[in-house]
C-alpha cells in the first residue's frame, strides 16, 4: 500500500481512533515510519504497530515545536533512504495543515507524495453538538477560517467578507484571538446576538462544549474553555439547535451556558 521511498500525508481526523478513515489505519499498518502531531490523539497512536517507528514533531502554539522546514526536510530524508514514510496529520492534511509546504519538498526531491482525507475539526464539532453547519435559506455559506497569526503579526482577516449573517464560520486556532474576532464581526456588523458555539477536544473524552453570542465572547473562551485545541462555530445555524438552558428562576441563562 505504500511503496518504499513513498510518502503519504494522512488526516488521522479530530481525536476519536473510530473517527479515522479505513485507508488511514491502513497506511498506519503499512509505514515503516510515522511522523506525527501534537493533535494527533493517543487513540489514534495506539493503532501505530509496535515495530514502526513512531516519530513526534508536535507543533502547538507557545510551545517546543520542530519549524516547518525541519518538518520538511526529515521527511523527504527517510523517504530517500527508502523509507515507507506516513505524515500523521490532525483532521484533514489539507486544512490549516501546512501540507502544501510538505508536498512541495517531496516534489522538489522527486519523490512520489499522495493524501489521504480526514474528517475535519469543524465536521465533528457539528457532529457532537448534534448539529448542521449549513441550514438551507438561512445558512448557505461555510467559512473555515483560522485566526492563527505570524508571532508579533496582528490578525488582519477581511471582517466585511466574514460578517455575513447567512453564513457560518468555522474559527480554526482561534482562542487566543476571540476578543479581537468579536470585535471585528461586530464592528463590520454582525449582530451581538448572533449564536457561537465553543468545541474544544472534539470526539475526545476530555471534550467541552460551550454555548455563548457574539458578544460574550471573549468572555467565554477565556473562561470557559481548557488547554485543548478549540474550534469557535460561529453563526445563525449553531444557534438552531443551541437552545439556552433554563436557570432555576425560569430565566434565559443563554451567554454562559456550560455544555449543551
Ligand atoms: N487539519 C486540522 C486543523 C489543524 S489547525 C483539521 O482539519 O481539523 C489546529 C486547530 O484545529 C486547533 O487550534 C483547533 O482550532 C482545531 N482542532 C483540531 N482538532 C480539534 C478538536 N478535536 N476539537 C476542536 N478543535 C480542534
Amino acid at each position: 500500500m505504500i511503496e518504499p521511498a513513498e510518502v503519504w500525508l494522512v488526516g488521522a481526523g479530530p481525536g476519536d481512533p473510530d473517527l479515522l478513515t479505513r485507508k488511514a489505519e491502513a497506511l498506519l499498518k503499512a509505514a515503516s515510519v510515522v511522523f506525527h502531531d501534537a493533535l494527533v490523539g493517543p487513540g489514534v497512536l495506539a493503532l501505530v504497530p509496535e515495530h514502526v517507528r513512531l516519530v513526534s514533531v508536535g507543533k502547538r502554539s507557545g510551545r517546543h515545536s520542530k519549524d516547518q522546514r525541519s518538518i520538511d526536510a526529515l521527511i523527504v530524508e527517510a523517504a530517500l533512504a527508502g523509507e515507507r514514510v506516513v505524515r500523521l496529520k490532525g483532521g484533514d492534511p489539507s486544512i490549516f495543515g501546512r501540507a502544501t509546504e510538505e508536498l512541495e519538498a517531496c516534489h522538489q526531491a522527486g519523490i512520489a507524495v499522495h493524501i489521504c482525507p480526514g474528517i475535519t475539526a469543524a465536521s465533528a464539532a457539528a457532529a457532537s453538538l448534534g448539529q448542521s453547519l449549513t441550514l438551507r435559506g438561512t445558512a448557505r455559506r461555510l467559512t473555515f477560517v483560522t485566526a492563527h497569526t505570524q508571532k508579533g503579526k496582528v490578525l488582519s482577516l477581511d471582517w466585511q467578507a466574514l460578517a455575513d449573517p447567512q453564513a457560518t464560520l468555522a474559527v480554526y486556532m482561534g482562542k487566543a484571538s476571540a476578543a479581537e474576532i468579536a470585535a471585528g464581526l461586530m464592528q463590520a456588523g454582525l449582530d451581538g446576538a448572533t449564536p457561537v458555539v465553543l468545541v474544544e477536544s472534539a470526539s475526545l473524552p476530555e471534550e467541552r462544549r460551550f454555548a455563548t453570542r457574539l458578544d460574550l465572547l471573549p468572555l467565554a473562551a477565556r473562561t470557559a474553555l481548557g488547554d485543548g485545541p478549540a474550534l469557535m462555530l460561529i453563526g445563525a445555524a449553531v444557534g438552531a439547535a443551541a437552545q439556552p438552558a433554563k436557570t432555576a428562576a425560569g430565566k434565559s441563562a443563554l451567554g454562559l451556558t456550560p455544555s449543551l
